[in-house]
């Protein structure tokens, strides 16, 4: 029987480069499944529904807590968002790793539930360029302000992941993520060698 997958988590102050690294991460990782979140937030100029995000409404998203739907969600920057349950349990099963990007209180109920998960925090090379890579996305200067609080608040959660990559070089963010892949699916107690 195929070996189950695992989760892979990567959380990160928001215009440190998650979404970037997470989309170049896809087009190498041939195993890798990404978990599109469903949030109550309006979609970014470029944003598609079903490809970033699901974009539903708060009842929807009520709906869906009460449902059971989400594996995890919370409360981020006043609004909400979740992670889909069905979607990493199929991919699971079939032996895929799924890599969610997700904040760090959704990190960390998620290592409750799949203690083998692998946490990985992205760094902005300074929070002055986190500032200027928001301006950039054109976000708005009261949602860049609550961006930059937030910021420093996370990092400080930096302890409890497992590993900690800055992306300064965006080409050597990505090498070393794959390199952490690569390690882990050759941990013995992931057990891919029978
Ligand atoms: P997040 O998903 O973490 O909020 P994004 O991936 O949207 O962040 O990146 C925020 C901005 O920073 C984007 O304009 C992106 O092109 C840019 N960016 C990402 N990585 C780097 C990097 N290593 N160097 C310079 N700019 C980067
Ligand atoms: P953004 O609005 O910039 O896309 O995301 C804001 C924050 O919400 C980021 O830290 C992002 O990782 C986080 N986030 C996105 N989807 C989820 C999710 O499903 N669950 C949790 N807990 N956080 C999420």
């Amino acid at each position: 029987m195929r070996k189950r997958g695992f989760l892979v988590i990567l959380s990160a102050p928001s215009g440190a480069g998650k979404s970037t690294i997470c989309r170049k991460l896809l087009r190498l990782q041939k195993n890798l499944k990404y978990s599109v979140s469903a949030t109550t937030r309006p979609a970014r100029p470029g944003e598609k529904e079903g490809k970033h995000y699901h974009f539903v409404s708060p009842a929807e998203f009520k709906k869906r807590i009460r449902q059971r739907y989400f594996l995890e969600w919370a409360r981020v920057h006043d609004r909400y968002y979740g992670t889909p349950r069905k979607f990493v349990e199929q991919w699971t099963r079939k032996g895929y790793n799924v890599l969610l990007a997700i904040d760090v209180k959704g990190a960390l109920n998620i290592r409750k539930k799949y203690p083998d998960c692998i946490l990985i925090f992205v760094l902005p090379p300074a929070l002055r360029s986190l500032k200027e890579r928001l301006l950039k996305r054109k976000d708005d200067r009261d949602s860049v302000h609550k961006r930059l609080l937030a910021a420093r608040k996370e990092m400080k959660a930096i302890p409890r992941y497992d590993y900690a990559v800055v992306n300064d070089d965006l080409r050597r963010a990505i090498n070393q993520i794959q390199a952490i892949l690569t390690t882990e699916s050759l941990k013995t107690h992931r057990g891919n060698y029978v």
